[in-house]
């Protein structure tokens, strides 16, 4: 296995992964950062093997990640054995994983995310905080829905800070990023019901009908839903509140509402 040792921080390779943080540098390489050992194996798991990896000499030494490592040099990974200063400049933190890796950006297309009678799918229209999409995306991991949707919206999922709220799940959820027109004509096609969540909903967040495939339609953290998409809802539903919070974070009622609809279904599939 061939290991190149690095430990300058004007080397080019270093200097791309350390370019990951930015929007230019993700666009110009097709990659995204990860960070730590857990993640990088949860990805091996579900097939995602990093094109780089940067891993700290101390890192190497411990059982774990010799042997992951050394899985993926075989696998073709490029690996860089390097020190702790240079992975705290990479990953912009001072006590920085001991494994970190770039890995390909890939989104589905709507046509991979199931659609039956027990389908759930989350959608997120203009969502702009890269803390609450990948809030979401370890929520929607979590209660097995069927696909994630963004419809619009500036956030890119495979920014340091949406993967690093991901926790991993950004690997296992089928993720898509489609118009809101694109994702409603292919939801008529496919059957599914689109609940939109709305502060003037007037329905309880709990009543809604599921004996069908369920698309949740939530809205953008400042505006919520605009006129023309809460009117594309079959349902419009309001999570009840009281107290002073004129309404919830996106990402918990986001949750609040998987969960439920999971509920209902018995918590079907769910591990004893
Ligand atoms: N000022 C915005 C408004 O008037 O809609 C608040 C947006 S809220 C922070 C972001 C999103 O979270 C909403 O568009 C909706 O999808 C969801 N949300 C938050 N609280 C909710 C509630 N009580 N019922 C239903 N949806 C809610």
């Amino acid at each position: 296995m061939t290991i190149q040792k690095i430990t300058s921080p004007a080397n080019p390779a270093i200097k791309m992964l350390k370019g990951l943080h930015l929007k230019k540098g993700r666009a110009d390489t097709g990659l995204f950062l990860g960070e730590g050992l857990r993640l990088a194996i949860a990805a091996a798991e579900l097939g995602r093997w990093p094109e780089w990896l940067a891993v700290s000499t101390g890192g190497l030494e411990r059982g774990g990640a010799a042997k992951y490592v050394a899985a993926a040099a075989a696998r073709g990974v490029k690996v860089i054995e390097t020190n702790d200063a240079i992975l705290a400049a990479i990953a912009k933190r001072e006590n920085p994983q001991t494994v970190l890796g770039a890995w390909r950006q890939s989104l589905h297309s709507l046509d991979d995310i199931p659609t039956g009678p027990q389908a759930l799918v989350l959608v997120l229209d203009q969502v702009r905080d890269p803390g609450n999409l990948g809030t979401i995306l370890r929520t929607a991991d979590a209660v097995g829905a069927d696909g994630v949707v963004l419809t619009g919206g500036p956030c890119d999922p495979f920014s340091v800070e949406a993967v690093r709220a991901s926790m991993g799940s950004l690997f296992a959820v089928r993720l898509a990023r489609v118009e809101f027109a694109a994702f409603n004509a292919w939801r008529r096609a496919r059957g599914l019901i689109l609940v939109g969540t709305h502060l003037e909903g007037a329905a309880r967040h709990d009543l809604f009908p599921i004996d069908q495939g369920v698309a949740l339609l939530m809205g953008n953290e400042q505006a919520g839903l605009s006129a023309q998409e809460a009117d594309a809802c079959d349902h419009l539903v309001r999570i009840p509140m009281r107290g002073n919070a004129d309404s919830l974070n996106l990402a918990v009622a986001t949750a609040v509402l998987a969960y439920d609809v999971w509920r209902r279904r018995d918590f079907r599939d769910a591990p004893p």
